[in-house]
């Protein structure tokens, strides 16, 4: 489902990715760990042109992503991506949140986008605050508004980058509930995240990166057990 071939990118002189080949299939849960700085949200970033990679090849389903006068907002709605910090706008009601895309970008009624949005609501256990607004959700809910609005434009993949790092312990546990489900349900994710319980549970695969590369891949109880390198062993001896 995404093909990744060869991706470089720079900041300067700060290589940030060097030649990085990986391929999610559908379905995939893939988790990627690594030190603050190895290049995962980068890298997070070139799957939905939130960034473009310097050199190599992204596709999706096929498509190449670099290719001249591909559609960015076809793009971005078909890879959607959670933030560690939701933003969500503040003057808009949390059904609005979620109506506001498939509206605006993908030009849908606004009552087939209002019925959809109460149903991912549903989904997200957060029916009865479709009318609050973002500032008097505590943050577990306010992020979990954030998938319900990636949801909302029906992306194949969803990316998440340290979806609950921002959140406070007791609220790690409903968000990763939501994102354990939309696992189960088939959904192709990318997760960059901290929750080795998480990675161990819901991951299919798990990279570790370091300085830009994909260091050691594969099945996330076995590389928890025996990782192969090195620096694998030292990182998750830090964060085990
Ligand atoms: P963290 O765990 O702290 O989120 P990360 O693995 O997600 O780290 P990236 O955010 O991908 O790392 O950053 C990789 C490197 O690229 C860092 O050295 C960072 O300073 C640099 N970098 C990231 N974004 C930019 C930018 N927009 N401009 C310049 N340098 C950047
Ligand atoms: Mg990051």
């Amino acid at each position: 489902l995404i093909q990744m071939n060869g991706i470089t990118k720079s900041y300067g002189s700060n290589v940030v990715l060097r030649d990085i080949d990986l391929a999610v299939r559908r379905q995939e849960v893939v988790v990627v760990i690594g030190p603050s700085g190895s290049g995962k949200s980068t890298l997070l970033r070139c799957m939905n042109l939130l960034e473009r990679p310097d050199g190599g090849d992204v596709r999706i389903k096929g498509q190449s992503l670099t290719a001249k006068g591909v559609d960015i907002a076809a793009v971005r709605a078909e890879v959607g991506m959670v933030f560690q910090r939701f933003n969500l706008f503040p003057h808009m009601s949390v059904l609005d949140n979620v109506m506001l895309a498939p509206v605006q970008v993908r030009k849908r009624p606004p009552e087939e986008a209002k019925a959809k949005a109460l149903a991912l609501l549903a989904k997200v256990g957060l029916t009865e605050k479709a009318d609050a607004k973002p500032e008097s959700l505590s943050g577990g809910q306010a992020q979990r508004v954030a998938i319900a609005r990636a949801l909302a434009m029906e992306p194949e993949i969803l990316l998440f980058d340290e979806p609950t790092s921002a959140l406070d312990p007791e609220m790690v546990g409903e968000v990763l509930a939501v994102m354990k489900t939309l696992a189960a349900e088939g959904m192709t994710m990318v997760v960059v995240t901290h929750e080795m319980g998480f990675a161990r549970e819901v991951g299919d695969r798990l990279l570790f990166m370091e300085q830009g590369a994909i260091v050691e891949e594969g099945v996330p109880r076995e590389m928890f057990e025996s990782p192969r390198q090195e620096r694998t062993k030292l990182f998750l001896s830090k964060v085990l």
